[in-house]
């Protein structure tokens, strides 16, 4: 996947469906951005109990209708980043409302 059309330096998203166009995907990763931003760096813990920071440079972003509204022309996203542990910690339990 290139994202060579701006000099946004984006967040990764995986797992995403493939009919995503590289606009909504961009726009999805400045959202995220947004949401992320406000969490201090203590606070942004891996939820699986190993006690690390998580990078959140990578996002597993997917439809699911109990997610995040990311922007208006996609379904909800379910989103989570996922530890070196394994964990996959969700923005809920990073204190993110939906
Ligand atoms: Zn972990």
């Amino acid at each position: 996947m290139d994202f060579e059309s701006d000099n946004y330096d984006m967040r990764t998203l995986e797992d995403i469906k493939d009919e995503y166009t590289d606009d909504q995907r961009r726009r999805m990763g400045e959202c995220l951005d947004q949401l992320v931003a406000p969490i201090a760096l203590p606070d942004r813990k891996c939820a699986g109990g190993c006690g690390r920071i998580l990078e959140m440079d990578v996002a597993q972003v997917y439809d699911h209708s109990g997610g995040w509204g990311l922007i208006g022309d996609v379904l909800k996203q379910w989103v989570s980043f996922r530890c070196e542990c394994g964990y996959e910690t969700s923005l809920d339990k990073l204190g993110v409302s939906r």
